[in-house]
């Protein structure tokens, strides 16, 4: 009989992101492609199946369950996504069950905060670990709490926002309709804003410059304008690890994880953030000592909701070992 295997698809606005592992975890395929939005849920979905059926094929091996992540907000119950807004058109799209129909296989899945940081759990930054706090810095900020092995889903699946934590009380208006969330300052759409904003005003720096034009400048050009030491950048890039130590500060004392772990396009500037920001944040929490508090940078780049999607698949042939996806039990 040929070998099983699980796969993990990670849908996100940009990339999609598939990975097929044997039933004891291990990775054997990977993949990833661009999403191209424009083509529509069902054009999306079953280009991403003809992949996972090609990994299949080519490793001769017996699919038997599936993990997605997706972007929310989604509904996990019923397998529904629920118009996120990096995928226009998915509007109530029944992903789980079109996905059991053609494969023939159960199908689990969760938003993709919480798929990656079931990748890096398992198989990144918090190997090893039991209780971990995952925050991805990208266009926006999310998060995905990881409580004795589990997934923490909270009520109404709405654990783990930390991007709208309040880190400004009358700071800058958030996506969701609050004032001073950590996502509307920190996230590489708020640096970028921030930035043009301050270029607006006449700052003189090396950022639009080395942007092109003020329209696109970008986190990662700012990121790179410290490097060079523009003052500018450097102000904006000290604000925004100001108020990351805020947010994950207060994070911290809530949970007392043993790591926090940062991924998303921002944090891929390294130690550039995180040794600042875990100056900043082990100065702030005083609750713990200092050898305590871990801030590390993802080790898995664009394959942590993939990877992890590969978990939510393997919670739904083996629901003892795993996140259980129903919401039943323990969470
Ligand atoms: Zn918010």
């Amino acid at each position: 009989m040929n070998k099983q295997t699980v796969a993990g698809l990670d849908i996100g606005g940009t990339k999609i992101a598939v990975a097929l592992a044997d039933t004891d975890g291990n990775v054997i395929s990977h993949t990833r492609f661009d999403t191209r939005v424009e083509l529509g849920p069902h054009r999306i979905l079953d280009r991403a199946i003809e992949e996972i059926e090609r990994m299949r094929d080519d490793t001769g091996t017996r699919l038997v369950a599936l993990g997605v992540g997706c972007g929310g907000p989604l509904d996990r119950a019923r397998g529904l996504i629920l118009s996120p807004p990096n995928l226009p058109d998915w509007d109530e799209f029944p992903i789980i069950e079109i996905i059991e129909k053609r494969l023939g296989i159960p199908a689990v899945l969760d938003n993709d905060a919480n798929a990656a940081a079931l990748g890096e759990f398992n198989y990144g930054a918090g190997r090893g670990m039991h209780n971990i706090v995952y925050i991805t810095i990208s266009t926006g900020i999310g998060g995905g709490i990881i409580i004795n092995d589990q997934i923490f889903h909270g009520v109404n699946d709405g654990a783990g926002e930390v991007g709208h934590i309040t880190v400004l009380t009358d700071g800058p208006m958030c996506g969701c309709g609050a004032r001073g969330c950590l996502e509307a300052i920190c996230s590489g759409t708020s640096i970028a804003r921030r930035a043009r904003e301050r270029l607006l005003a006449g700052t003189q720096s090396s950022i639009t410059t080395m942007a092109g034009e003020i329209n696109a400048v970008t986190a990662k050009v700012v990121a790179e304008a410290v490097r060079a030491g523009d003052k500018l950048a450097a102000e904006i890039w000290d604000e925004t690890i100001y108020y990351l130590a805020v947010g994950i500060s207060n994070t911290i004392n809530v949970l007392a994880p043993e790591a926090v772990i940062l991924g998303g396009g921002v944090s891929t500037a390294g130690e550039l953030l995180i040794e600042p920001l875990r100056r900043q944040v082990q100065s702030r929490n005083t609750m713990l000592p200092p050898d305590k508090i871990n801030i590390l940078q993802a080790a898995l780049g664009g394959d942590s909701g993939s990877y992890g999607a590969l978990i939510l698949g393997q919670s739904g042939i083996a629901p003892k070992n795993a996140t259980k996806p129903d919401g039943s039990g323990h969470q």
